[in-house]
């Protein structure tokens, strides 16, 4: 376990090859537009907010912190081997919550999507670039094996970030393809007053979603605010990515906006669902739950 966080001491050549993990795991996506998916999760250590409410806090909350250095190939072994492999047994040891999720999940061709959570995964994608580079190198990721309709189908990568960090130069050169075609894509959730963050600079990614986080009923007048704010900015990063989001989602408006409750149990959640409902119908957003608490309850690595 280490508690300390990296400094700029520390061997940048070391950082490059490696990441701060909290936990690496296979799942079903709980929440967003890809609800339901399959999906391999990489837990990143590190945060740059500090929500009161955050339901990761060992992922950056003193006393608390859980995450390990972990070499770039010992990461990408780790995520092949869960792509892989199937994860009946793992999640019958979880004791879900439903039968639902006793069913088995294994894709024919093995999991196809990854979601890059922290923490703020941004803060490492120095380190996160090499990594990527080689699952979109990496022929067991990007199969072309589907013989009866010989399509292909390549590893997606979905970004969970609090959209604090700007996207590095290094990293968009490296991805220009993978930005362009909707395969990187990002669900934005903006921290708000009700976060007990201090307001900062919204940044803006091709491919992505906005995803807030409803606390009580004040939260619908931040939520609007903050959407007018930031409205030319929005519309104008829709516009550039508008083609790529809608060949994944062609019902999508640009960006989709997500309203998704606060909450680590379903009662919690559940209370708030009434208000939510009437909230995104008045103004064309979507509700999302959180899946996963549903099926496994508040459990970490689900
Ligand atoms: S941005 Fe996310 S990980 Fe960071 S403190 Fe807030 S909820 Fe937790």
């Amino acid at each position: 376990m280490s508690k300390r966080l990296p400094t700029k001491s520390s061997s940048q050549n070391v950082q490059d090859k490696s990441l701060f993990v909290s936990d690496i795991f296979s799942s079903i996506q709980g929440e967003g537009k890809n609800l339901g998916k399959p999906s391999l999760f990489l837990r990143l250590g590190i945060c740059n907010l500090q929500c009161t409410w955050c339901d990761t806090p060992y992922t950056w909350k003193k006393g608390q912190t859980d995450y390990k250095q972990q070499t770039i190939e010992s990461i990408f072994k780790k995520l092949l081997n869960l792509k892989k492999e199937s994860n009946n047994e793992r999640v019958r040891s979880l004791k879900p919550r439903t039968s639902l999720a006793k069913q088995p999940f294994l894709p024919p061709h093995g999991i196809q999507n990854l979601v890059i959570t922290g923490g703020e995964p941004l803060l490492q994608q120095t380190s996160l670039t090499p990594l990527l580079q080689e699952i979109f190198r990496s022929k067991e990721f990007n199969q072309k094996e589907f013989k009866k309709t010989k399509t292909s189908k390549n590893i997606t990568v979905e970004f969970e970030t609090n959209g604090s960090i700007p996207l590095l130069p290094a990293f968009k050169k490296a991805f220009k393809k993978q930005l362009e075609n909707g395969t990187i894509s990002f669900n934005i959730s903006p921290k708000l007053k009700d976060s007990g963050n201090k307001p900062y600079k919204l940044q803006l990614y091709p491919n992505s979603i906005l995803k807030f986080v409803y606390v009580d009923k004040n939260s619908e007048k931040l939520i609007l605010d903050f959407l007018k704010k930031h409205q030319v900015e929005i519309a104008k990063n829709s516009k550039q990515s508008r083609g790529a989001l809608q060949k994944q989602h062609p019902l999508a408006k640009n960006p989709p906006v997500y309203i998704m409750a606060e909450g680590t149990t379903i009662k919690e959640m559940e209370k708030k669902y009434s208000a939510i409902l009437k909230f995104c119908m008045e103004n064309g957003f979507q509700f999302t739950p959180r899946w996963h608490i549903y099926l496994f309850g508040n459990k970490r690595a689900t």
